[in-house]
């Protein structure tokens, strides 16, 4: 049998013809950056995450740089985060001038670890407490962060708070979305999200008036009126195509969400009654509406074994993440080393993600729960 990763050509057969209908009006119309498409797109998705506001931009990377850059984030400032994720959560705060400091992750949830938060501003001399300006909580494969005490040491602190919600569109934390507990919410429309577009894109929300209103100068160069630059921004936009896309996707979102929630309840019990839950450590779900943009199990030995046993049996998997941020060859300027953030580095040695999208059947599910029991019991006995 052979399971994909992730299934889009599955998906994109039932939706073709929605697709096809505005993608055709754009087409007729020749009217591609910005525009009411987009317009329509940000009153949506503010109202799904919660927000005032909201703003199409040209990817999720670009929704960090931006945020960053209208916190007037800059040369020298510090900014924390986690080690564990995708790299532009990091690679956006360098491309300010900032550095990015690193904090350890909760073992259960892979996310940021308040009390390590705590912990590192604790050791920080004063010089450093002046610099740090902001933090990045990622609420990784579709489960919040622990955000109230997030919020509380940033508010002690005086800290911007860039949610980065690439992975998180519609994740609740004590009945709150992603994106709208911080200053800023940022979110990806790359294809592999939950709400993917057909190439790049991105937003930001806020609450916040005064925000919004310069996130909107940035977007296009500054520039405000036109021609007329007080700021110097970057060519942020939104392609009309990719709104109208990512707006037929949304209205399917909370349908799709519930079948990968599905097939987690599905995995768990899968695993129990391979008598693998034990050896297989599942997602521990700790905040109420975890949306699943994957399904990342540990596994206490021989993970890249696994991989390949799973590949040969043709089960698409991957490894998000396997060298954590500290450790990147590009930040050793920052004189990390190995042992400094041991549970990052931890996860990224036993963790691997299984198929979890919405179009996945019980079949495909119990195949690749049955391969996975096959590797255990032919390598133990
Ligand atoms: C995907 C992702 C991004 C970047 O989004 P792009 O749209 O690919 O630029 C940022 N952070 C996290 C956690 C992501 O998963």
């Amino acid at each position: 049998m052979k399971i994909p990763l992730l299934d889009l050509k599955g998906q994109y057969k039932t939706i073709k013809e929605e697709i096809l209908r505005v993608t055709n009006e754009i087409f007729e119309s020749q009217y591609f950056i910005l525009g009411p498409h987009v317009e329509n797109l940000e009153k949506d998705i503010a109202g799904y995450c919660f927000s005032k506001h909201a703003l199409g931009v040209s990817s999720g990377t670009d929704a960090l740089l931006i945020s960053l850059m209208v916190a007037d984030i800059g040369a020298k400032d510090l900014v924390l985060t986690t080690p564990y994720t995708f790299f532009a959560t990091a690679g956006s705060i360098v491309r300010t001038g900032a550095l990015p400091v690193f904090v350890d992750i909760d073992p259960d949830t892979y996310n940021i670890s308040p009390a390590e938060i705590e912990k590192k501003i604790g050791s920080m001399t004063d010089e450093e407490l002046s610099k740090l300006k902001g933090i990045i909580p990622v609420h990784l494969y579709g489960q919040c962060a622990d955000m109230d005490p997030i919020i509380e040491t940033a508010r002690k602190y005086d800290l911007v708070i860039i949610e980065d919600a690439a992975q998180a569109i519609g994740a609740e934390y004590k009945s709150r979305r992603a994106g709208s507990m911080g200053d800023f919410g940022c979110f990806s429309f790359f294809p592999s999200k939950n709400l993917g577009a057909f190439g790049d894109g991105g937003v930001v929300t806020t609450d916040s008036d005064d925000r919004y209103e310069k996130l909107y100068k940035l977007r296009n160069h500054g520039s405000h009126p036109k021609y007329y630059h007080k700021m110097v921004g970057g060519n942020f936009r939104l392609d009309a195509l990719q709104a109208a896309i990512v707006s037929v996707k949304l209205k399917h979102l909370d349908n799709w969400t519930k079948a990968r929630q599905e097939n987690a309840r599905k995995y768990r019990e899968l695993f129990k009654d391979a008598g693998l839950d034990t050896a297989v450590k599942l997602p521990v779900e700790k905040e109420n509406r975890h949306i699943y943009n994957q399904f990342v199990i540990s596994v206490p030995e021989r993970r890249d074994e696994l991989c390949r046993f799973i590949s040969d049996a043709g089960i698409g998997h991957d490894v998000y993440y396997p060298v954590p941020l500290h450790l990147q060859e590009c930040f050793s300027y920052l004189n990390y080393k190995e042992g400094d953030c041991p549970v990052a580095e931890n996860a990224a040695k036993h963790t691997l993600a299984l198929p979890i999208y919405p179009e996945l059947s019980d079949r495909q599910q119990e195949y690749i729960v049955d391969k996975i029991k096959a590797f255990y019991l032919k390598k133990v006995s």
